[in-house]
């Protein structure tokens, strides 16, 4: 198994624009390119704002081209617990804004006609213990009440894998290459007019009072307003909110192509894409290019500036041991490489969007589960720049000006949850 640095769904964009050099002006400057900088900067320009684009590698770099490609309306949190902690209405307003961004990114499919395997099918929360099967019947339930398409399956009409009890499916998203998405939209941006800025990281963000001015390595961009869609890599700025986002580094792996009789055989009629009901998820889903991409399971924390690195080789292994246990079916099938990427945990484990200062704007839509949100927040962000009043789905992650509070994410913390995930496990073997 080869463990690669870039992501193994797409090459690196083959033409790459010139970084800064020099002073310039603008109206808006978004700083971070992934899909949530790119969807604000496109909205920006098509409301005929002059907007500049820093990023610190390519468009797409980051989260955005290394997911496992879920459109979902998963929020981090799980919906039972999210059902005991939040009001009714609270809850709803967040599901509805979730379900409006799967819809939104999958119209930006359509509307920019970008070609990356997107199916329609209907992500499943699967159960891989009788336990984790009462705990999805149970986040149905609370999902369905909160007006979110989701609806529990079981047995052998849910067309999962054997091994695979059932569980919760969601009535909308599905799966899609991220990377080729990436590269679609960062064609999309640069051809609505966005002046974009490669291998060009903000250094410094200052608010002026009457204005931005933001530092990068070799010249400076003035501006009137200013978005940080920096993601994981936020506590790199000084301006982000103290305790914003937490950086987690998460891992895929990739197998070698696989018959598709083979997957019918152990019982996958479905081929939905799964992810389990762990405490750190397991997701197993099968690509158009016939392979298994799986992964998460061992996270681990790290500290900005973040490097670009290559998953470590027993998080890799473990994934790989993962999937044997999973799959006994397929037991000779070889993995062929694996990937990761940083995502940034906020500190409730919901998306937010709030105000740095008077002019400056961020997002932090992630959580593992950005891929759609974070697209969808950069799209309402940039209106709000624009001058329009809070939108409804804005309004459900807005933060303001509150701070946030330290995050409980940390290196042992994510390490017992593995534990205590491996020991359900054993405990599930023995009681299945
Ligand atoms: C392995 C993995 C699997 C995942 N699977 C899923 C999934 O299946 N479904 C799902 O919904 N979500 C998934 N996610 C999460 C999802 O990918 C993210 O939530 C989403 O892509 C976030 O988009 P973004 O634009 O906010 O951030 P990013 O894509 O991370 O973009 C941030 C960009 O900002 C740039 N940047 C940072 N600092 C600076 C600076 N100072 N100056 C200039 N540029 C800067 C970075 O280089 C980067 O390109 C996964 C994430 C990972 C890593």
């Amino acid at each position: 198994m080869q463990l690669i640095h870039e992501t193994g769904w797409a090459e690196p964009p083959a033409a790459i624009d010139p970084p800064l050099t020099g002073d310039i002006d603008c109206d808006v400057v978004v700083i971070g390119g992934g899909g949530g900088g790119m969807s604000a900067a496109l909205r920006l320009a098509e409301n005929g704002v002059d907007v500049v684009l820093l990023e610190a590698q390519t468009l797409g770099w980051g989260a955005t081209s290394r997911n496992a490609g879920y459109i979902t309306n998963s929020i981090a949190a799980d919906p039972e617990l999210l059902g005991k902690l939040l009001k009714h209405d609270r809850l709803r307003d967040l599901y509805r804004y979730a379900e409006n961004a799967v819809h939104f990114a999958e119209d930006a499919i359509a509307r920019h006609g970008i070609d990356c395997g997107y199916q329609r099918a209907g992500i499943v929360m699967a159960a891989v213990s009788k336990g984790q099967l009462r705990h999805a019947r149970r986040n149905a339930k609370v999902m369905a009440e909160a007006g979110s398409s989701a609806e529990f399956v079981e047995g052998p009409a849910a067309g999962l894998p054997e091994g695979f009890l059932g569980g919760m499916r969601e009535g909308v998203g599905g799966t899609l290459n991220p990377g080729e998405f990436a590269l679609g939209l960062r064609a999309a941006t640069i051809a609505a007019g966005v002046r974009a800025y490669e291998h060009t990281p903000a250094r410094d963000v200052t608010d002026t009072g009457d204005g931005v001015t933001v530092e990068t390595t070799d010249g400076t961009v003035r501006a009137r307003k200013a978005l940080l869609t920096t993601n994981a890599h936020s506590a790199g700025l000084s301006i982000a909110p103290k305790n914003l986002a937490t950086p987690v580094w998460t891992s895929l792996v990739e197998t070698e192509p696989i018959a598709p009789e083979r997957l019918d055989e152990i019982g996958w009629t479905s081929r939905a894409p799964m992810v389990t009901l762990h405490m750190i998820i397991e997701s197993y889903r099968v690509t158009p290019r016939g392979t298994i991409v799986f992964g998460t399971r061992r996270v681990q924390t790290g500290r900005n500036p973040l490097p670009g690195r290559t998953p470590a080789q027993n998080v890799a292994d473990d994934l790989v041991r993962g999937f044997r246990e999973r799959f006994p079916g397929l037991h000779d099938v070889k993995p062929q490489r694996a990937w990761g990427g940083w995502i940034g945990m906020s500190s409730t484990w919901l998306p937010v969007a709030g105000e740095a200062s008077d002019n400056v704007l961020y997002s932090l839509a992630c959580n593992g589960h950005g891929f759609a949100q974070a697209q969808y927040v950069g799209h309402l962000l940039a209106d709000r720049i624009g001058g329009a009043p809070l939108h409804d789905d804005l309004a459900a992650i807005w933060h303001g000006r509150k701070r946030f509070w330290p995050s409980l994410v940390s290196g042992p913390a994510l390490y017992a949850a593995w534990l205590a995930d491996r020991a359900s496990d054993r405990l599930a073997a023995l009681t299945n």
